[in-house]
Order: C-alpha cells, then sequence, then structure tokens
C-alpha cells in the first residue's frame, strides 16, 4: 500500500478527492517524498511519450534556460521558434507549409477552428457551421468544447457554444451511415466550414477507434465538398497509434492540423496548428492590412521550442518507430491474457495503446466504477484512470515488459475484487 493520499490545498481541481503529491519523476515512474512510487500508466495524460525527465529533452531545457527565457512572438523571433519551424516542416505532410505556435491541445484547435472559420469569412463567403463527430473530445476552450461531445464537460455554456453538426460514430458496421451524414451535412446551403475529427481513435470519449477506410472516406467527402478537413492529432500524434500521425494510416493529408502532447515529449506546455498554404494566403495580404489576430503572451516560448527541438531529435536519430511497435507488441500479448476474464469486453488496441470495457454485473450498472477504479490502483502504486466503465493503458514509449505485468496484474486484481457491492 503506498503512502496515502493528501489533499489539495488550496486549488481548485478534480472532484475534491484526496491525492497523492509528487515530488519528482523519472521514466515511467513518480515519486512521493516518502519513498512511495506509482508507475504512470497513461503517462500522465498522454503526454510524456518518451517518458518523464528525459534526459536529452531535460539538457536541452537546461542549455536554452541560460540564454533565453521568453520573447515577445510579434515582430520578433528566436532560434528555437524558427529551428522547430524547419523541423516540423521537414516531418510533418509538405503541404502544410505553416506552423502557428500557441501553448495546449484546446488552444491548438481553438485556433484551427477560428482559421477555417476566419478562411472562409475573408474569402467573403462566410460559413459558420462545423462538422463534429458524436463522441469527440477536443478541448477545454469554448471552441474546442462545442465541437467535443454534449455533456458535463459542456452543457453549462450550451448557449454561448459554436454551431455544429453532428455525425454518429462510425461503429463497425455502421461506417456508411456516418459517410453519409457527412456529405448530406455538405450538401446542406450555405455548407460547413470544416470536419474536425480525432484520427482512427476518440480519446476521451471512451477509447473508441474506427478504421483507416472511413478517414479515408471523411476526408474524401470533405475534399470533393470543398469543406476544409482539420485533424485534432492532440492524442494521437507522436507515434500513440503506431505511426508519427494517425492520419498517415489512411494516407490522409489535413488541411489544419493541431498538436501538443508529445510535442515536447511532455515537458512543457506547447503546442501547434499547421496548415494548408492557402488557409494561410487568405489571412494574410503583402499591404499588411490583413492577419490571422490570435496571439498570447507565452506563444513560442522559447525554452517549450528547445523541449520540442529535442523531441524532434529523438524522433529523426533513435528508433522512436521501432520502440513503438514493440511496445504495441507488449501491450497485445497482455491484453489477450486479460481479455479471457469474463468482465472484459470489447478489447482493443491501436498502436502504443490499449483498452477495453469492463462488463456491467448482471442487473446492476457501472456508473461508479470508475472513481473507484482509479484510487484501487493508486492505492497499488498505479496511475491509472479508467474513463468511465473503460479501462486503457498508455504508457510512456520507455515502459517494460515487466513494469507492463505490474499494470496488468493490478487490473486482473481489480477485476476480481471490485465487483460486490456495484450491484
Ligand atoms: N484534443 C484531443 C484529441 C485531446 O485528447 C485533448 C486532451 N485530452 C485535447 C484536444 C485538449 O488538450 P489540452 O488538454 O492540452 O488542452
Amino acid at each position: 500500500m503506498n503512502q496515502s493520499p493528501v489533499w489539495h490545498a488550496f486549488t481548485q481541481h478534480g472532484l475534491g478527492e484526496p491525492v497523492p503529491l509528487i515530488e519528482r519523476a523519472e521514466g515511467a515512474w513518480l515519486h512521493g517524498a516518502d519513498g512511495s512510487r506509482w508507475l504512470d500508466a497513461i503517462s500522465s495524460w498522454w503526454v510524456t511519450t518518451h517518458g518523464h525527465c528525459h534526459p536529452r529533452i531535460m539538457a536541452a531545457i537546461r542549455a536554452q534556460t541560460e540564454r533565453l527565457d521568453q520573447l515577445i512572438f510579434a515582430g520578433w523571433t528566436h532560434q528555437p521558434a524558427e529551428d522547430l519551424a524547419r523541423g516540423l516542416r521537414a516531418i510533418m505532410p509538405e503541404t502544410l507549409t505553416r506552423v502557428f505556435f500557441s501553448d495546449s491541445g484546446s488552444t491548438a484547435v481553438e485556433v484551427a477552428l477560428k482559421m477555417a472559420l476566419g478562411h472562409w469569412a475573408n474569402l467573403g463567403t462566410p460559413r459558420h457551421r462545423i462538422v463534429v463527430m458524436e463522441h469527440s473530445y477536443h478541448g477545454d476552450t469554448i471552441g474546442a468544447m462545442s465541437v467535443g461531445a454534449r455533456g458535463v464537460f459542456n452543457q453549462a455554456y450550451a448557449p454561448l457554444l459554436f454551431d455544429v453538426v453532428r455525425i454518429p460514430f462510425p461503429a463497425a458496421g455502421a461506417e456508411q451511415a456516418t459517410i453519409d451524414a457527412l456529405d448530406a451535412a455538405c450538401r446542406e446551403a450555405p455548407a460547413p466550414a470544416a470536419l474536425i475529427v480525432e484520427p482512427l481513435l476518440l480519446g476521451a470519449g471512451g477509447m473508441l477507434g474506427y478504421g483507416a477506410a472511413t478517414l479515408a472516406e471523411l476526408a474524401a467527402v470533405c475534399a470533393r465538398h470543398d469543406v476544409l478537413f482539420i485533424a485534432d492529432e492532440v492524442m494521437t500524434g507522436w507515434g500513440r497509434t503506431g505511426t508519427l500521425l494517425a492520419c498517415e494510416q489512411a494516407g490522409v493529408v489535413p488541411d489544419i492540423l493541431c498538436l501538443s502532447k508529445g510535442l515536447t515529449g511532455g515537458a512543457l506546455p506547447l503546442a501547434v496548428t499547421m496548415a494548408a498554404e492557402r488557409i494561410f494566403e487568405s489571412h494574410y495580404s503583402t499591404d499588411r492590412t490583413k492577419t490571422f489576430f490570435h496571439s498570447s503572451s507565452y506563444t513560442a516560448n522559447p525554452i517549450a521550442c528547445a523541449a520540442a527541438n529535442a523531441n524532434l531529435a529523438i524522433w529523426t536519430e533513435e528508433p522512436v518507430l521501432e520502440r513503438i511497435s514493440a511496445l504495441g507488441t507488449m501491450q497485445a500479448e497482455r491484453l489477450a491474457d486479460i481479455s479471457l476474464h469474463p468482465r472484459v469486453e470489447a478489447p482493443r488496441r491501436i498502436g502504443t495503446i490499449a483498452a477495453f470495457d469492463i462488463a456491467a454485473p448482471e442487473g446492476g450498472y457501472l456508473a461508479a466504477i470508475g472513481p473507484k477504479l482509479t484510487a484501487f490502483f493508486r492505492d497499488r502504486g498505479l496511475l491509472l484512470r479508467p474513463l468511465g466503465s473503460t479501462v486503457y493503458v498508455m504508457p510512456p514509449y520507455c515502459v517494460t515488459g515487466d513494469e507492463l505485468d505490474l499494470v496488468y496484474s493490478a487490473i486482473g486484481e481489480a477485476l476480481e475484487s471490485l465487483f460486490d457491492d456495484l450491484q
């Protein structure tokens, strides 16, 4: 049993539950002050792709702190940002010629939506609607919430949300209904500005996967109707689904791409929205009367950019995709074993991510299971945070087979012991 959790003192986060206090972290492990430790099996909300405090990333941060801490990114620039923009252009799809910096996944999405709406407005043919997929999650700012699923996150703000049209999630066997719904939404006048999707895997909505052929078809429908295609790869990017971008698996290149989380290897907050040249062109003019009006104080912070450059160096100089493929195999083996348990339903894996649903007890319900499981895992030295009754494992790429065994044996224990009072 681990150190007893403490209460947040003055921060306004979470549901008011006691929480562990972490002092340091390394690789896949979080360490508390008294020597207790937790295995971070969800990469601290899907960000620490290469593990905590990766030596190359930490060294780059330390070096940058000696040179330049912060700089207004309007009318001025610095080497880490220029290097990062060039580095991203070198490894991302070549039609995504422009890099716009911000500082979180939500703002990367907010920027993408503003770019899409601004694009049509600037062309003199305003469009206001965005097509979104059921069960999606894109962040917590107003625009990002608008394109997410309706629920606890956004219902209080319903009257303020953007105009969206929802298409169904392409569940296995029902993909055509999704494609037809998108086609119908695109035919309606005035046409929608854009479709935004999480490619191949809806994360916070329940780790719901769909096929590359469907993603390709959705992109093709958008292209046919000249509706912009926005890929939110905030979660799926940086190798999570087995390739650098999930879109690659469908041979799809979006008009606008959102990246964050693993962009700095998870060390510092930074995001980019990459856009095709035509989106850039509709926002700027050579006489300098037009621009894309969006900036914030910490845009392209030099230290965060240095961390991202170190992440890019890891990607280009080390066999990251091989590591990812090996992790995928380890996950598949353990998922196959745990799937034999009668409480495991719909086991699924894509790349480094494994997930399954917990079957409800007969005549019972599972509403309370998520927090209960989270507490159970925390007390057994694991950071694992199920989405309702969906358990998923998304560890950093440095995790070992033995460490994964710890994760799955705790899951097995939970499946055996947690259900008596849930009937
Ligand atoms: N888009 C997706 C697909 C996400 O998974 C998330 C975060 N879970 C976001 C956007 C929002 O990112 P952030 O929490 O950094 O604002």
